[in-house]
């Protein structure tokens, strides 16, 4: 019976390898597993166990379960504990906490509580199953296969590109338990991959992807995909252009601006197109404003924005997503020179606005003022900037939500659904006409980049700025400084470090637009 059972399990084994770092075959073949449980219900209640949990511990004749309370091991989401030969087929067995069985949308919270549990719980199993190095990961799909495959590959992934000595890179293939969960398994695999490369863009030094440098990764990255159009645009082009504003960020370095866009267009319905415009600074000195020092090395992830359209594009492209969407990438690198930009000087915007900088260290809304202008040129039915815009709204919202402004409801709807999806959330903040007059107290231009009065509403008013360069209603902004690193661990299931937040709830926006 036992045997059957462990039989059936293995022929449905194994769906969508992946392969993490240096492939070659190890020869000890280490095999784990990672099984999930829920809490006990009450206080007197058992552990409850899922169905592959169940059949590991009928394998295992009992033992798993009372190894599981002999060690008091409560099923929280995020706790787990680790078995040596318990399975004879599983020499290492990890067992993660889920939290409360069934559960479901916290509206409190914004979030799919069970989602998120699995996503912690199978992140933090497979974390510590791979300090042990093996060589083969299967996993219990714990009733969300997209979500644990998601928990998974976020909690493993870390950046060592530039280590000598690289931590715990052993090779690890990842399997599911579940043949009826192979294409919720690929989808969150793609996600999680997409948004680790939106990570590593992130944590890239700001010497290894100056705007050329960053323009040659997304043309490098996108070559493998026939269903994506990349063009990379210079200065030169800009300049014929008109777009004054995006150029006048990068006068102050000898790294010249460039302008990446990228078209994919995979639905028939040509009424309907995204474009999705991210900030692309590569370093962020504040510019003649100069930044204090401290802290100031995070600054290398001002181009967080640029990153997460960019991994949003890879997933629905990998994904081969019915959507039409494109992505626009002004990238500059913000430094104080004799060429720089200075408080005072006015730019003129693609829509013929005039811009006083006041401060240069408020350069994001002015790159995204002429690439959202540009924007129109395509005719999109929605538009949707995102931006490491400012820190005013980290103190609002810290790592929790990235703030969300938009003119329409419809858009925010889906927006706040895809956040509750995806665990990583959105929070609508106010775009009310008092934020636009504040930003209009320049004696000498038709707007100021900073508002009337410095220490208020920082944020808001940042959108409000963005707005004046928008033409059509299905618009929003999302300020992502809050969210851009994981330093706090804001995000149990991601490592200290950038965090490539959030890609994965702009790819389920795009979807809810087409579908
Ligand atoms: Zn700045």
């Amino acid at each position: 019976m036992l045997s059957t059972k462990i039989n059936q399990l293995s022929k449905t084994v194994l769906l969508r390898k992946l392969l993490i770092g240096n492939v070659s075959a190890q020869s000890k073949n280490l095999h784990g597993i990672v099984a999930g449980c829920y809490q006990a219900p009450g206080e007197d209640g058992e552990l409850v166990l899922t169905g592959t949990t169940e059949s590991l511990n009928t394998e295992t004749g009992g033992k798993l379960l009372q190894a599981l309370n002999t060690s008091n091991f409560d099923g929280k989401p995020g706790s787990v504990r680790t078995f040596t030969n318990l399975s004879d087929k599983y020499p290492l067995l990890t067992v993660c906490g889920l939290g409360e069985e069934n559960l479901d949308v916290d509206e409190n919270e914004c979030l799919d509580e069970r989602k998120e549990n699995v996503r912690i719980g199978a992140g933090a199993g497979a974390k510590e199953l791979k300090k042990y190095k093996v060589d083969v990961m299967s996993l219990d799909d714990c009733g969300d296969a997209q979500s644990a495959a998601e928990g998974v590959v976020l909690s493993t992934h870390s950046f060592q590109e530039f280590k000598s000595k690289k931590k715990n890179e052993t090779s690890c293939t990842f399997n599911v338990l579940s043949s009826a969960q192979t294409s919720e398994f690929e989808h969150g695999l793609a996600m999680a991959e997409g948004q680790n490369w939106a990570r590593d863009l992130m944590e890239t030094p700001s010497n290894f992807k100056y705007p050329e440098l960053f323009a040659d990764k997304v043309v490098q990255r996108f070559s493998a995909f026939k269903n994506v159009d990349v063009i990379v645009r210079d200065d030169v082009w800009a300049r014929e252009k008109g777009m004054d504003c995006f150029l006048s960020v990068g006068k102050g370095s000898d790294k010249k601006p460039m302008f990446v866009e990228l078209h994919y267009n995979q639905n028939a319905d040509d009424q309907k197109k995204v474009v999705l415009v991210g900030k692309g600074i590569t370093f962020d000195t504040g510019g003649i404003s100069i930044k204090p020092s401290s802290g100031m090395g995070l600054m290398r992830g001002d181009m967080g924005g640029a990153a997460c359209v960019l991994a949003t594009l890879h997933i629905i492209a990998k994904l081969n997503l019915p959507v039409n969407l494109s992505v626009l990438v002004p990238m500059a690198e913000n430094m104080p020179s004799d060429r720089a930009a200075k408080p005072g000087d006015v730019f003129t915007a693609l829509n013929g606005k005039t811009v006083e900088v006041d401060n240069t260290d408020a350069e994001g809304r002015m790159i995204l003022a002429d690439a959202l202008c540009y924007a129109d040129e395509f005719q999109p039915s929605t538009i949707i900037d995102v931006a490491t815009l400012t820190g005013a709204i980290d103190v609002a919202l810290g790592g929790a939500a990235a703030g969300a402004y938009t003119t329409c409801n419809n858009l925010w709807q889906n927006m706040e659904q895809a956040s509750y999806t995806t665990g990583d959330r959105f929070w609508r903040m106010p775009l009310y006409k008092h934020y636009t007059e504040q930003m209009k107290c320049s004696l000498t231009a038709d707007l100021r980049n900073t508002q009337k009065k410095a220490r208020s509403a920082g944020s808001a008013t940042a959108a409000a700025f963005l707005k004046e360069f928008v033409t059509i209603k299905s618009w929003a902004h999302l300020d992502i400084a809050g969210v851009m690193d994981n330093s706090g661990g804001e995000l149990p299931y991601l490592n200290s470090g950038m965090s490539g937040r959030p890609t994965r709830t702009l790819v389920e926006t795009v979807r809810n637009i087409f579908t």
